[in-house]
């Protein structure tokens, strides 16, 4: 994974090496802060790059964080399920093949094309408990 990812433009590999090492979720303009001195400026630099991350299934957003992070798959369809602490802020993502199944059964009894899903659970993990 990381920079290894074939055909990232620069910034992309930038933005994607900075999530990849982090290994938690980072709003866009923490990755902007830490990649100023690899010589990103501008918000919308991060924005693009993130887009285009997301897109390719290398990086997810997380709505309700408001934030990125670097998917932990090699390859997965488009169903991300998180597990988020609400006391230390750990965020775990897990596989869930029964679940793709169930929505792929919710989206077909609607005729709805899906497009991407990501599941955020929020609670306490183990740690925290
Ligand atoms: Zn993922
Ligand atoms: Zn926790």
């Amino acid at each position: 994974m990381g920079a290894l990812a074939e055909g990232l433009t620069r910034n992309q590999a930038l933005v994607l090496d900075r999530l990849v090492a982090a290994g938690t979720p980072l709003s866009a303009y923490a990755i902007l802060d830490a990649l100023r001195p690899s010589g990103l400026k501008a918000p919308l630099q991060v924005y693009r790059a993130l887009d285009r991350l997301v897109d390719r299934g290398l990086v997810h957003r997380l709505e309700s964080l408001n934030a990125f992070i670097a998917c932990c798959h090699d390859q997965h369809d488009r169903t991300a399920v998180f597990l988020i602490c609400q006391r230390c802020g750990a965020v775990d993502e897990e596989d869930a093949p029964t679940l793709q199944g169930a929505i792929a059964d919710l989206a077909r009894a609607s005729n709805f094309a899906v497009d991407s899903v990501v599941l955020e659970i929020k609670g306490l993990c183990r740690g925290c408990r």
